[in-house]
């Protein structure tokens, strides 16, 4: 997911040129932290922070810049309850006029500490964003600490030290990557170990009535891996036990694919609940990824989730460890620069999906499906034309929150899925001109193999990722990268999906991943026939600039109301779609617009359409290849 500098532009940019290579140690304040989720039902949170402090203005900071959600996404209209005393006395304090995540606190002669309190009431009700989206329920809460803090300007998160205490509900459990000093049994207070405020923020904590741990490494295996689930009822978590084993591979495969680990204890904090927001969120030594309730113990679930964990995993190594020099910004209120989220997001999309087949989490078939759809959406990106796939990355800061409506011709995140096209076209190119001896396999050694060990930033340039391309294989890089992210051409890049032995194609058949999502039911997904996608109520959420739906008139935000005289559902959708073949009518709907009733006509008769791979055996088939265990 994703990130930026400001007022220390300088100091920003001091910090990251020392260090390329940085290792958390402090060597500034250390802040007394307790939180009191003792309320998590009620969704509100109170915080107690012990600050030293001089006498004279104390500035600090709530997190602004979150690391992982590429944007200023911390959520600071939910910071309620602030007040600020010394020695039981309350402190004159106002907010920054410039910076609404910056407060100025009096701190009057004689003191040395200030004590700060604040309560996060977090969102009650659905709204868009990460981290600072829905966290809780009745029965679970995941703590993202950066919604619980302040912290002082003027030091580097590396910089300063947090001694964190967390009160749960009467018999929650938890799970983190944060290593616990001791653990009070009656308040159930857990106290962790001191840790720099970067590794605080690094180490969310999964909390829940319901928990179970399974263990994703042998006791003996140095550094371990678990997988910490969290549920709203115990049911959900009653998965069948080859689903755990195919995480087991995943920590095996992800070895053999990097040579070496960058974390000394990893744990995948899963949540299942229809009332958290749905996200992954990558950390280095832990990943907070949120889904459906009965996501693993339904076999269309796991098939619509999979992928979401190897992709957070990959983070660790790519995006974490190695991380775009203007995105290692050393606090939480220097904006960041996405220039090179099409090698953070892009490669670890590709090397999840990849991963996620070499596990045995997707089957072969499975994960060519995933590849076909991605194929498919990119090939009818009305978008393209005027925006190109770097302009998709930059953009991010201000336009990951945007609306639905309108994503094919705005253009939304395709520095995620258009790259998994390119990088595969890369994985491809040097398996061709090595003469099948290299792989991208070998770039993922040398560029985030070893040697490992504990959390690190190593910083990297283009130029670097372009460099240790030929260092596996001699090729043009710079030039096919700066091709492929300012190019305009009008469909996707498929030179890799080609290269690798396969076709896209259209037919009337759902692949398995496309019955899957139709029973999910949300969604009509009519892209490839008449450019329009329907939220399954007849209300349009998007249609395609140039196909058939927008050129007779619809837009997103109208209803169909009826299909063929018939009031709509998406059976009466489909059948009509499937009809339309071998009919000579058009397709007749009525449309509501804004209290105004229509009706449009669509001459429409190539049937469903559906996208899949199929073989060309022409070709040597390198996909199967890439996909196998190792
Ligand atoms: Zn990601």
């Amino acid at each position: 997911m994703g990130s930026r500098c400001g007022v220390r532009n300088f100091f920003c940019l001091a910090i990251v040129l020392l260090s390329s290579f940085s290792v958390f140690g402090a060597n500034g304040p250390t802040v007394a932290l307790s939180v009191d989720a003792s309320e998590a039902p009620r969704k509100i949170f109170h915080t107690q922070l012990r600050i030293p402090a001089k006498p004279g203005t104390l500035t600090l900071h709530y997190p602004k810049w979150i690391p992982g959600e590429h944007g200023p996404t911390g959520p600071i209209t939910d910071l309620t309850g602030l007040k600020f005393t010394a020695s039981g006395k309350t402190l004159k304090w106002r907010r920054d006029l410039l910076d609404a995540f910056t407060f100025h606190v009096e701190v009057p002669a004689g003191e040395n500490e200030v004590v700060a309190n604040l309560d996060y009431a977090s969102p009650a009700l659905y709204e868009p964003g990460y981290s600072a989206g829905m966290s809780a329920t009745e029965k679970l809460y995941i703590v993202n600490w950066n919604t619980l803090l302040l912290y002082p300007a003027g030091y580097s998160s590396d910089q300063l030290t947090y001694s964190a205490s967390l009160r749960l509900p009467a018999g929650w459990k938890f799970g983190t990557s944060l290593h616990v000093s001791n653990q009070v049994g009656k308040d159930n207070e857990i106290h962790f170990a001191p840790v720099s405020l970067t590794m605080l923020v690094d180490g969310p904590v999964i909390t829940g009535e319901y928990l179970k741990v399974v263990p994703l490494t042998q006791p003996s295996q140095d550094p371990p891996a678990e997988l910490d689930v969290a549920a709203d009822s115990p049911a959900a978590l009653d998965a069948p036990e080859e689903l755990w084993e195919h995480y087991r591979n995943l920590v095996k495969q992800a070895g053999i694919l990097f040579g070496a680990r960058h974390y000394t204890d990893y744990h995948f904090l899963l949540t299942l609940s229809d009332h958290v927001a749905h996200f992954g969120l990558e950390h280095h030594e832990s990943n907070d990824s949120r889904v459906d309730e009965r996501s693993l113990v339904e076999e269309d679930g796991r098939k619509l989730v999979a992928g979401l964990l190897p992709h957070e995993y990959v983070h660790s190594w790519n995006g974490k460890y190695r991380r775009p020099a203007d995105l290692a910004t050393p606090d939480y209120e220097q904006p960041m620069q996405t220039d090179l989220l099409w090698v953070y997001e892009g490669l670890t999309s590709y090397l999840g999906d990849l991963l996620a087949a070499r596990s045995g989490e997707r089957t072969a078939a499975l994960a060519r499906d995933a590849l076909a759809q991605i194929a498919a959406d990119l090939d009818h990106r009305s978008g393209r034309v005027w925006r190109n796939l770097q302009d998709t990355a930059d953009g991010v800061p201000s336009m990951q929150t945007a609306p639905h409506a309108w994503e094919e011709y705005r253009r939304p995140l395709d520095y995620y899925d258009e790259d998994v096209l390119n990088w595969l076209w890369v994985d491809v190119i040097i398996r061709q001109q090595s003469k099948g001896a290299k792989s991208l396999d070998d770039f993922c050694k040398l560029f985030y193999g070893p040697p490992g060990g504990p959390p690190m930033v190593k910083t990297y340039t283009f130029d670097d990722v372009v460099n240790t391309l030929n260092q596996v294989a001699s090729y043009d890089w710079r030039g096919f990268w700066t091709e492929r992210l300012s190019n305009h051409s009008p469909g996707a890049p498929l030179g890799g999906v080609e290269g690798s032995g396969w076709k896209l194609v259209y037919d009337e058949a759902p692949s398995g991943l496309d019955r899957a999502q139709d029973r999910d039911g949300k969604m009509i997904h009519a892209h490839y026939s008449v450019g329009l996608l329907d939220g399954g109520d007849g209300v349009i959420r998007d249609t395609v600039e140039g196909m058939l739906a927008a050129k007779a008139g619809i837009g997103p935000g109208m209803k169909i109301v009826a299909v063929n005289g018939r009031r709509f559902s998406p059976d009466v959708w489909h059948d009509a779609i499937r009809a339309a073949k071998t009919s000579p009518s058009p397709i007749e709907l009525i449309v509501e617009n804004a209290d105004y009733f229509r009706v449009v006509k669509m001459d429409y008769d190539g049937g469903e359409k559906y996208p899949h791979l199929v073989r060309d055996e022409s070709k040597p088939d390198l996909l199967t290849e890439i996909y196998r265990a190792k």
